[in-house]
Order: structure tokens, then sequence, then C-alpha cells
């Protein structure tokens, strides 16, 4: 069947609105309610006390007969008095029956989704908030992302995390925090000295598979029910919806202080329950893809989104706009990206750049299931369509994840366990997927995120024991370490935008558990211990990220990089040598990485001038932005082994020292 068949949601017969009023406006004379309903014969809006029938109090304040306006397909009605902390929901009455439902533009909801609240969003700033800035940098290629989700990142007793605030958005705020009993950082005081620039967070908005009463499901929460609404089982009270609220801008000016930014991880692909959602309550029919009257399934949970039509077009962009500007996020990572078409994502880049350009974006390219996309493959935003999208959306280089690694969930081998036919996705992906030479399907490296792990499918660590036939999840043997080390001078030391699970650095396991979405705590909680078993691997993580802020090209986000840059590859090692323009900077560094099981003689070529000499910053061993030792190029490389150099001249001149006469730094590779 073609899947242009499924084109059936168009033309589109409705009336449309392009105001930015929405859901509620307050004020504390009057609140104006207003709802995009065209297909509804009649709409009431219920006003309450609570947040949910059950709760003590609980009383219906008022009901209200809203007014149409055919011409934009909008019900509206205005209350006087003050609203604020007032719960509310609308009963729409359409061909298809009679719904009760939240607002889908809420902006706060009582405990578990079902009624939307009016807030006075002014009163949930925390103090300080209006000081409070974006971390943006200068050029996308300057972020290194750690992907983390709220609940992990201190659920275990491990975070050293006050009780109250562990797996919640509070935990973020605390400083000080280190694994009990002893000296080791954890949380934000790790990061700070690790070194990212952002952290991506799982789905931190309303989402509907962990009951927020009790709070013991797990979850990851790619379940959509509240798009502009944070998640109330991260918050201390799911109850009173200002709460939440409050607790994520805490959350978010805490990182900010730090200078860590956040990339909040969007899921408009698809909702938690199409039926039950407010969208298909509201308008049915109209905000899904559908065929034959059935839900269209190209995100793989059972309904996608339409992207293409204008009210849910201008939804996304809307909601977009509402969390940077108002809760201060500083990117967005779209999921199953390829389920939007391309003009959508393309007019929320526009829609983003009038706020600030460096506002980052990017996502997965591809849906669960092309054939039922509902949408032509040359609309939506996947891999191969990437030239048709701006420079500065990106998506993940699934095929360096699967060079660097092998097979996500398989004991298959990658680049890093030895494989040789592996190679060449590895090169394409250490060019930023954008040289013309080796493969490019993105314009620039600006549009390559370049990583080994993700929440999906086994961690790094599980991946590398499983390919090897090893068990033993706290193994510190050498092989494995080794392997690891290698993949992230691969993820550090390459072009594209560099991202990783959290963990990956400390060698996370979840005991081989490949899909831990609603796997307990004890699957997927960050062990904060293994920074400590695994020490080496977290120092050799900080010193790559020193050396990539410490050379200019490896975050260049054009081409420029790429075609200074230089490979080559002898079946058995790779080099990556690469030329620096940038004043105050080693003006040339050279990558070498032999994955083989031999030793090897490093061979380094490029178009310009070689140094007569060379520091080496990274081994076998150690990674850090200062001269480990002189660079021997006679000296083989020793098995599964980077190495990275820098021009001895440049390094010295910086330093103003003289590293490379000082015969005591004549110890070897
Ligand atoms: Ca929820």
């Amino acid at each position: 069947m073609s899947t242009t068949a499924f084109y059936s949601n168009k033309p589109e017969n409705y009336n449309t609105y392009d105001g930015n009023d929405l859901g509620f406006t307050y004020t504390p004379e009057c609140t104006t309610f207003k709802v995009w309903a065209p297909s509804a014969e009649q709409v009431l809006l219920k006003l309450y006390t609570t947040g949910s029938y059950y709760e003590e109090g609980a009383q219906v304040l008022g009901i209200k007969q809203m007014l149409y306006d055919a011409s934009t397909g909008v019900w509206t009605t205005t209350v006087d008095g003050d609203l604020n902390k007032t719960y509310y929901t609308y009963v729409i009455k359409t061909a298809k029956g009679t719904h009760e439902t939240q607002d889908v533009y809420s902006k706060a909801v009582g405990v578990n989704s079902n009624r939307s609240e009016v807030v006075d969003l002014a009163e949930t700033n925390p103090e300080g908030w209006e000081n409070d800035a974006h971390i943006l940098v200068d050029k996308p290629n300057d972020a290194i992302v750690w992907e983390i989700h709220i609940r992990d990142f201190s659920s275990s007793d491990t975070s050293g995390v006050s009780k109250q605030n562990r797996g919640k958005f509070l935990a973020f705020t605390e400083r000080g925090t280190v694994i009990p009993f002893t000296n080791f950082p954890t949380c934000v005081d790790y990061l700070k000295q690790l070194g990212i620039t952002h952290i991506q967070i799982n789905p931190a908005f309303d989402f509907g598979s962990v009951n927020e009463i009790t709070g013991v499901d797990y979850n990851w929460g790619y379940d959509p029910v509240n798009y502009n609404v944070p998640e109330g089982s991260y918050a201390t009270d799911p109850y009173h919806g200002e709460v939440r609220i409050r607790e994520f801008k805490e959350m978010i000016k805490s990182l900010h202080s730090e200078g860590i930014g956040v990339i909040m991880d969007v899921v408009y692909n698809h909702v938690y329950s199409a039926v039950d959602s407010p969208f298909e309550k509201t308008v049915p029919g109209y905000y899904f893809r559908m065929h034959d009257g059935k839900f269209l399934n190209s995100s793989g949970c059972g309904n996608v989104t339409a992207s293409d039509k204008t009210m849910y077009r201008k939804f996304m962009i809307d909601s977009l706009r509402y969390w940077t500007e108002e809760y201060h996020i500083d990117g967005f990572r779209f999921d199953l990206m390829a389920c939007h078409d391309i003009e959508t994502m393309n007019l929320i880049r526009e829609e983003l750049d009038k706020i600030d350009t460096r506002l980052l974006m990017y996502g997965e390219p591809w849906t669960a299931n092309d054939a039922e996309n509902g949408i032509s493959g040359e609309d939506c935003s996947n891999k191969s369509n990437a030239k048709k999208l701006s420079t500065r959306i990106g998506m993940f280089n699934d095929d360096m994840r699967h060079g660097i690694k092998g097979g996500s969930d398989d004991d298959s081998k990658g680049f890093i366990q030895g494989s040789t036919h592996s190679a060449y996705n590895v090169i394409a992906g250490m060019m930023g997927a954008s040289s013309v030479t080796f493969g490019n399907w993105a314009n620039e490296p600006s549009q390559c995120i370049t990583y080994a792990s993700a929440h999906d499918n086994l961690t790094l660590w599980d991946k590398i024991l499983k390919s090897n036939w090893c068990t033993d999840y706290d193994t510190t043997d050498k092989l494995y370490i080794t392997q690891n080390k290698l993949a992230s001078v691969l993820i550090l030391a390459s072009l594209g935008i560099p991202f990783w699970m959290a963990g990956e650095e400390f060698a996370r396991t979840k005991y081989g558990d490949h899909n831990s979405y609603k796997s307990p705590d004890s699957i997927n909680s960050i062990n904060w211990t293994r920074t400590i078993r695994y020490k080496e691997l977290v120092d050799y993580y900080r010193g790559l990220i020193k050396i990539r802020k410490a050379f200019s090209p490896l975050r260049d986000n054009t081409t420029k990089a790429v075609n200074d840059g230089y490979i080559v590859y002898n079946g058995q090692s790779i080099s990556l040598t690469m030329k620096n323009d940038v004043e105050n900077e080693w003006e040339m560094i050279s990558v070498i990485i032999n994955n083989s099981e031999q030793s090897c003689t490093p061979q380094i070529k490029s178009q310009y001038e070689l140094p007569k000499g060379w520091y080496v910053v990274a081994n076998g061993e150690k990674a850090s932005d200062e001269a480990i030792c002189k660079f021997d190029p006679d000296k083989p490389l020793p098995p599964r082994t980077a190495l990275i150099i820098v021009d001895a001249d440049s390094y010295d001149h910086i330093h103003g020292t003289d590293f490379f006469k000082d015969t005591s730094n004549n110890i070897d590779n």
C-alpha cells in the first residue's frame, strides 16, 4: 500500500485561529478562556475547587456556557473574580458525543492530569528568576550533551540527595552532595567537574504512565498527556498544579547558575491514549493522522499526531515557545522526528530563531513504522531528507552509533571491539557525516549528533560486555574499559555534537536490560558508587572534554573542518589530522585509533605541512589538555589504543614552556 494513500486528513475543513491566547488568560480581576473546537455544537466551562473529585473539599464552583465565533472556530468566555488556583474543564458536545476534558492548552493541572488549573504564573517564579538566563552556545557543536532521566539522577541513596528530594526536580537544586561516607561528589556537583555543557532531560512534561498519587511505578515517560505542564510525580506535591511549575523552574535556575543548559526531550509525535486525550475529545478526528477511521501508528505507540495540520503545527510551535520563554529551556530533542513533516520542523526553527538562533534543536530522524506515517517519505524529517532541513536541526547519527559498537542489543561487534568492516561508518561519523568523500547525509557537522548510547537499548557498557560474552556487570577488566575508552574518543574527538547517556563515563549498567522503560529503580537508578569504581574512565571522559574545548576545529559547525581534515585508514588504524587557524590554540591535532589486536605504526597525513614534533595529550591510559609526553612516530601504537597528539611548537607557545626540549619528557607514547 502506498503511504501517500494515507493523506486522508486533507484538505482541512475547519476555520483556524492564529491568536496567541488559547487556554486561559489570567488577571486578578477576571480570567478569559478560549478553546478551538470548530466541530462542537456546545461548549461549557466547568470550574472546580480541586484538581480531582476525590480530594477533600472537592466541589463544582460553577458551569458557564461559552460563546462561539464561527470565523475562527474558537469558543470563549470570561469569568469575573480572582481565579488563581481554580481548576477547570471543558464539556464539549460534538456529533461524536459529549466529553469532559482538560484544556489542550493546559498550563497547570491537578493530580493525574484530568483537570486544568488557572495559575498566576508570576507567583510560580522562584526568587531571582528574573535574573535567570538561558545557557546558549555560540554554535551547536560547542554543546556536549549528557542525557538523564529526572528520577534516575537521584533516586538511589548513593546520590546523597535528601530523602524528600530524591527522584524529584528539586534534586537538581542540591549542592555539596556526595556518595555517603566519601568525598566523591554526586549530581550537579559531579556534573560541574565532568565539564559537560548541557543535560538532556527525558520526558518531564506531564505523562500518563506513572500514578502521581502513589509514585511507585517507574516509567521513562514517553507517553504525553499534557504537553505544557511539568510531570507531577517529579514534584514534591502533585495535587497543587502550581507546585510542580515552581519546582521545575527551581531546577532550571539551579542548573543555569552553574552554567549548565537544559535540553528538553519533547514527544509531540504521539500521546498516551488518543481517545482519552484532550485533543481527541476537543476536536474528534482532527489532531491525529487517520486512515479509514483508524489511528495511524508510525510512533509504534498507538497513534501519530498530525504536524501537517494547521492547528497541531501551531500547537507545537506555541508549546515550544512557551517552554522556552516561561521555563527558560535551552534546546529541544524531538522524539521520532520523522513523524513530523519538514515544513513544520523548519517553521519551528524560524520561530525559535525569533527568540534566539542559538537554541538547540535536534531529533531522532526515524519513525517506528514508516508505512503508517500518513505523510509521504519525501516530506518527513528523516535522515535522507536532512539537506532539506535547517543546518541547525540536528539528527542522531545511527550509522556512527552502529559503527562504533555494532548492533544495539545483539552480541555483534563494532569498531571498538575490533571489527574492520565498521571502519567506514566510523570514518564518515568522525567527519560529522558531512564529507563528500566518506559520506554526507548531513549538510554540515551541526546536523550530526555523534553518539554510542542513549536511553533506548543496552547501555554502552552492557553492549560491550554482551559482545565479549561477559555477564559480570561490575568487572573492571582492562579489555572492556579499553573498548569503552575507544568509544569515548570517537564521540568526543570527532566532528558533530557529542552526546551520551548519563553514566556511559562510569560504565553504567542496567544488568543487560535492553528496554528498561518500565523496569524498577533497581535497574534504572544511577549508582553513583560506580564513579569511584570506574574513576579511570570518568577521568578519561573529563580529559577528552578538555581537549575538545581546547581545539576549536573539533567544534566547527561548518564543512571547513571537514575539508581541512585528513583521514588515513590502513586497515588497522584510523588517523584524523586537523589544522587550526584560531590564535592561541594548538595548530594541529591528530586523533589516531588502533582498534586491532596488534600494535601498528601510526600513519599521519595532512594537506598541510606536518609539525616537526608532537606531544601526546591522550593515550591508552589517560587524557587531558596537558602534554603527557613527546610523541615518538617510530614507536608502534599498542593494540586497542587511541592517541591524541598536538603539535609541539604551538603547545609550547601557548604554555610558555619548552616541553619539547626537556629531555625528562622523552618517555614514550
Ligand atoms: Ca502525569
